[in-house]
């Protein structure tokens, strides 16, 4: 009998990639929507299309206690995989902190419903690099301490706990996975690989002219949300829950992404890029670069896109959405490629 899973955030990028996934190993997938989805499909499911009639969607809350016991009632999943959360590292503190209650609680909710009435369900909980926030070594371990500067990254961090203590009092199968940023092309178009090949794409179109970037020595270790959902299931096929780093280990500047991304479609980014102060976010941290050997050593868990090709991945999907040929390999970019290539 195939396997059952419940995914909360199915209709975000690493659901949407997580959900083709588990397809693909036959399993029955189920996932948690708002009401408003089912409702708007072509807005809030975008990502779903191409799998939506082989999924089960729900729709439900996660700040409702009884719509989420109805879920697991009628589900009976096998694994959960809980990757909804509001994520708005760009605002300011204080606009984000009604956020703050309502996702910690649809954790803790979740958590108690699985315990309850699916209480041998594997739990996955998406943890992320913004709880090391303000890190104080570099790379980040599972032992490194977690500083996070963010409501986005205190709140996963509570998530992160509730999950801990869900393993460590009532024996459930429940891990964390502290990810590093993961991007595609079902990026958001709020984060800057996206705003980057996205404007590529308009800049080759001759839509525009200039694209506005804010810190480009800005430094992040990306990987690809493919190989990250990967590591998700690992850790629930595991004998004894845990949590892990997933990271790349390596990291590069914003500035290296626009030069490979317009490098890609045979443009200068320096012809095109401007900095506009009003992008530029305060002084950051230390970067963030992940130490991913404990998801090596015990998942057997390595990213196999790298920088360079996920970049071209990014740049191409967005110049085949306008209807674009890429100019055949320039010597700029077989230039920059080689240089990116780990
Ligand atoms: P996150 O901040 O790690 O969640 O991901 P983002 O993609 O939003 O930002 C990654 C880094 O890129 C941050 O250090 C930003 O300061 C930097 N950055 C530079 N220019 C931009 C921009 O135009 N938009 C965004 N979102 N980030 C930018």
């Amino acid at each position: 009998m195939s396997k059952r899973a419940l995914i909360t955030g199915i209709t975000g990028q690493d659901g949407s990639y997580l959900a083709e996934f588990l397809l693909a190993r036959d399993y029955e997938v189920h996932g948690l929507v708002r009401r408003i989805a089912l409702h708007d499909p072509e807005r809030h499911l975008s990502r779903l299309v191409h799998i939506r009639d082989r999924l089960v969607l729900h729709a439900g809350s996660l700040e409702s206690s009884a719509s989420l016991h109805q879920v697991v009632d009628l589900v009976r999943p096998d694994e959960c995989y809980h990757l909804a959360a509001h994520s708005f590292v760009n605002t300011s503190f204080e606009d984000d902190l009604p956020t703050l209650g309502a996702d910690i609680n649809g954790t803790h909710y979740l958590l108690a419903a699985l315990n309850e009435r699916a209480p041998a369900c594997r739990f996955y909980f998406a943890g992320t690099s913004e709880m090391f926030g303000h890190a104080d070594e570099s790379p980040q371990r599972e032992t490194s301490r977690f500083l996070p500067r963010s409501t986005y990254g205190i709140n996963k961090l509570a998530g992160y706990h509730l999950t801990r203590n869900y393993r460590e009092r009532f024996g459930m199968h429940a891990s964390s996975g502290v990810l590093y940023n993961h991007e595609s092309p079902r990026r958001g178009h709020e984060f800057v690989t996206r705003r980057i090949a996205a404007g590529v794409a308009q800049i080759l179109a001759g839509r525009q002219e200039r694209l506005a970037l804010g810190n480009l020595d800005a430094r992040r270790d990306w990987g690809h949300a493919r190989d990250y959902v990967r590591a998700m299931w690992l850790m629930l096929q595991q004998e004894t829950p845990d949590d892990y780093v997933v990271a790349t280990g390596e990291s590069h500047t914003v500035r290296e992404f626009a030069q490979l991304a317009f490098a890609v479609a045979g443009l200068d980014h320096r012809e095109h890029v401007f900095v506009d102060p009003e992008l530029c976010r305060r002084a950051e941290d230390q970067p963030l670069v992940g130490d991913p050997r404990k998801a090596r050593e015990r998942l057997g868990w390595h990213h196999q896109v790298g920088f360079a090709q996920l970049v071209r991945e990014m740049v191409t999907a967005e110049c085949d959405a306008l209807g674009l040929t890429l100019p055949l390999a320039t010597p700029a970019a077989a230039q920059v490629v080689e240089q990116g290539e780990e």
